[in-house]
C-alpha cells in the first residue's frame, strides 16, 4: 500500500512539474485529489485494513496529500504570475505617452458676432427680444407702413404659408410686437437678434440669413443718439480706428433714413478690391422711426420719438473675419468652422 501511494507521489509531483497552464494543473490535481482521485480511494479504502496499518497508510496518505495540495496551489501562483507577466508584455502600456485629446468645438462666427452686438447694447442698457419666425403678413410689411402694393416688398421677396402669413424678411416685426405689448410704457429699448428669410441665393445672399436691429423709443431721442450709439458699435466691432460716414437712404418705416459705412477694414480707407476702390464699407441702415410706424404700436408721435437701426450679422462676420464667401458660412465644413 505504501508502495502504491510513494508511486502516486512521484507520479503527481512530475504531473505538476509539467503542467503549463490552469487547464492541465486542474486536471492533475483532480485526478489525485478529487472525488474519485487516486489518494482519495486510498483513503476510501482505509477501512478495509487492520488496525496498526490503518493508521501507518492513513498518516503517510494524509502527507502525500497535503505536501501534493502544496505544490499544486505554488504552481498556481506560477501560472498566474506568468499569465499576468505576458499580459503585460503584449500590452505594453505606455504611461509617458500624452493622452488622447478630446475635440471640442468653437463657436460659429455668426454666434460670436451675434453675442458681441448683444453685449455692446446689453452694456447701453438695451434688452434682448425675440419673436417668431413665422409671421402674419402684417407685422412683416403692413405695420411697417409697407402695405401690399408698396414697391420696397419687391426688394424682400420671401416665403409665404399662406396668403397673410410668410417667413418675416428682416426681425422688425418684433419691434410692431413689442411696441403692441409695451405701449404706452416708456422707453422701449430692445435689440433683437434672428433669423429671417429671402429668396436670394449666391456668394453674398443666403435665403435664411440673421439680422440683428435695434428700438428705442422715448422722449426726447435724436439722430444724434443714434450716432452716438452706432459709432460705439463701430469701434467695438472693427477697432477703435475705424471711421464711419452717413448716406441719406430710404426705408419706408423711418424717416429720415440714412446708412452708415465704415472706413474699409481691408485697406483702411485707401481702396482696394473688397471696398470696390471706394475706401468704405456699407454696413448698416438706420433711422428715426416714421411717425406712423409709432401710431401703429400705439406711441403719440407728437410725444415720444424713436431711432432704430439694423444690420445683416454674415455681412458684419464676413468683414471682420474677411470671409470671401457667405456660404462658408452654412456649409459646416470643420476646416473653415475650426479657425474662429
Ligand atoms: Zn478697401
Amino acid at each position: 500500500m505504501i508502495d502504491v501511494l510513494t508511486r502516486i507521489k512521484d507520479q503527481a509531483q512530475q504531473d505538476i512539474a509539467q503542467a503549463l497552464e490552469f487547464e492541465s494543473l486542474n486536471q492533475v490535481r483532480v485526478g489525485i485529489l478529487g472525488r474519485k482521485g487516486e489518494i482519495t480511494q486510498v483513503l476510501r479504502g482505509l477501512k478495509d485494513l487492520d488496525g496498526e496499518q490503518r493508521i501507518e497508510v492513513g498518516r503517510i496518505a494524509n502527507e502525500i496529500k497535503g505536501e501534493l495540495e502544496g505544490l499544486i496551489e505554488a504552481k498556481t501562483q506560477q501560472l498566474k504570475a506568468q499569465e499576468l507577466e505576458m499580459m503585460l508584455q503584449s500590452e505594453r502600456i505606455d504611461i509617458t505617452l500624452p493622452g488622447r485629446p478630446v475635440p471640442t468645438g468653437s463657436q460659429h462666427p455668426i454666434s460670436r458676432v451675434t453675442d458681441e452686438i448683444k453685449t455692446i447694447f446689453i452694456g447701453m442698457g438695451f434688452t434682448v427680444a425675440e419673436g417668431p419666425e413665422v409671421e402674419m403678413d402684417y407685422y412683416n410689411f403692413e405695420a411697417l407702413n409697407v402695405p401690399r402694393d408698396h414697391p420696397a416688398r419687391d426688394m424682400q421677396d420671401t416665403f409665404y404659408i399662406t396668403e397673410d402669413m410668410l417667413l418675416r424678411t428682416h426681425t422688425s416685426p418684433v419691434q410692431v410686437r413689442t411696441m403692441e405689448n409695451m405701449a404706452p410704457r416708456i422707453p422701449v429699448k430692445i435689440i433683437v437678434p434672428g433669423r429671417v428669410y429671402r429668396k436670394d441665393d449666391d456668394a453674398t445672399h443666403s435665403p435664411m440669413f440673421h439680422q440683428v436691429e435695434g428700438l428705442l423709443i422715448d422722449e426726447r431721442i435724436t439722430f444724434a443718439n443714434l450716432k452716438a450709439m452706432l459709432m460705439l458699435l463701430a469701434r467695438e466691432v472693427f477697432g477703435a480706428d475705424v471711421k464711419v460716414r452717413y448716406r441719406p437712404s430710404y426705408f419706408p418705416f423711418t424717416e429720415p433714413s440714412a446708412e452708415m459705412d465704415i472706413s474699409c477694414v481691408n485697406c483702411g480707407g485707401e481702396g482696394c478690391r473688397v471696398c470696390k476702390q471706394t475706401g468704405w464699407l456699407e454696413i448698416l441702415g438706420a433711422g428715426m422711426v416714421d411717425p406712423r410706424v409709432l401710431e401703429y404700436g400705439g406711441y403719440d408721435p407728437e410725444k415720444y420719438t424713436g431711432l432704430a437701426f439694423g444690420m445683416g450679422i454674415e455681412r458684419i462676420a464676413m468683414l471682420k473675419y474677411k470671409i470671401n464667401d457667405m456660404r462658408l458660412l452654412f456649409d459646416n465644413d470643420k476646416r473653415f468652422l475650426s479657425q474662429f
